[in-house]
This record gives structure tokens, sequence and C-alpha cells, in this order.
């Protein structure tokens, strides 16, 4: 078993949840032995994606770029989790035809609604875009495209971290996609 790699893409909202479960995963996934990169939106932003604004074209351009590193990266053997908002259903799929040519893609469809995401608003940024002072906000001013058919759509509301990452981990065994832990030698 030298190729294990695959794609764990979340998507939803601003303050959904995303990087959070994302964390609370990938130690985990570690622990099962598996070699981990994390792609989080607002990271590639200050890097692959430096420069892009939250126009279609340049959202659409960061997914496409986000979508063909996770290939390469999974096609390599390691697991690429992604957190991005990633809006639109075109690019979701753009992204899964690129990684599957390699490697499974899993979409989880982080499905906390937009009051949920408002009231935590943990980056202050629903309070500027309710009061019109960011263009282009996802959920308030841009669409948010439903994934059709996620591999999982969770809802973190009334759960904590913990509980909406083991879900997360539940699916992907039963996606066969889990190896056995690395119990610690003595
Ligand atoms: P996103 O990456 O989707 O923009 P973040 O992970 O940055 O979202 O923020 C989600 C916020 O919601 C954090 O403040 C986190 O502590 C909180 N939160 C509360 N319950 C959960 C949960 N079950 N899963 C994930 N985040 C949660």
């Amino acid at each position: 078993m030298s190729q294990r790699g695959f794609v764990l893409w979340f998507t939803g909202l601003s303050g959904a949840g995303k990087t959070t479960i994302a964390n609370n995963v990938e130690p985990e996934l570690e622990r099962r032995g598996l070699v981990v990169d994390h792609l989080d939106g607002d990271i590639v932003r200050t890097h692959l994606s430096k420069g892009l604004g939250f126009s279609k074209e340049d959202r659409d351009i960061n997914i496409a770029r986000i979508g063909w590193v996770a290939s390469r990266v999974a096609r390599a053997g390691a697991v690429v989790v992604v957190s991005a908002i990633s809006p639109y259903e075109e690019m979701r799929r753009h992204a899964r035809s690129l990684v599957e040519q390699h490697a499974p893609f899993v979409e989880i469809h982080v499905a906390t609604p937009l009051e949920e995401c408002a009231r935590r608003d943990p980056k202050g940024l629903y309070a500027a875009a309710f009061a019109g002072e960011i263009a282009e906000f996802t959920g308030v001013s841009a669409p948010y495209e439903e994934p059709l058919e996620p591999e999982l759509r969770l809802d973190t509301s009334g759960k904590t971290p913990t509980e909406s990452a083991a879900t997360v981990l539940e699916r992907l065994e039963e996606l066969n996609l889990l190896p056995p832990r690395v119990e610690a030698t003595s």
C-alpha cells in the first residue's frame, strides 16, 4: 500500500466550521500513518493565490489552482485536506475531475446555516458584510451553490468540533479510506 492519497474537500459558508473541523481531523489521519497536507483557503490566498479577489472569475481561478495542486499531491500518495468556501458547483466538479484521475475525492458540505455562521462571526466579517462594507460576500451579497451530491453533509449547529470531526472520520471509515491506527511500539 504505497498510494493511499485522497482529497478531503470541505466546502461551506465562512464561519461554517471548515477550518476548525479540518484541524480536528488532521491529527487522527496522521495517527493512521497518513501524510497530510492542509490547503486552507485563507492561507492559500496569501501564497498560491495572492492578489486574487472575490469576483466569480477570481474565485474560479483560486479553486482551479487548489484543485490542481490537490490532485498532484494526492497522486503522490498524501492526503490533501482542503478548506475553502468554494461556492460554485461547476468549480468543485472541476476540482473533483482533476483529482479523480488519480485519487478519491471526498466532498464534505459543512452545511451550517447562515444565521448560525453570522451569530458566530469568528472574523467579524458578517457584521461588516451586513453593513454593506464587504462586496461579494458569500451568503450575503454573493451566491453559495449547495453541493448536489457530497459524500457527506453536516450541520455543526449544537455540535462540538470534536463531534463534527468524528462524523467526518466515520464517513472516511465507511469509504475505506482510513488505515488502522499505527500502534506505538514499546
Ligand atoms: P470556516 O473555516 O468555515 O470559515 P472556521 O472554522 O474558521 O470556519 O470557524 C468556525 C467557528 O465555529 C469557530 O469559531 C469554531 O470554534 C466554531 N464552532 C462551533 N461549533 C463548531 C463545530 N461543531 N465544528 C466546527 N466549528 C465550530
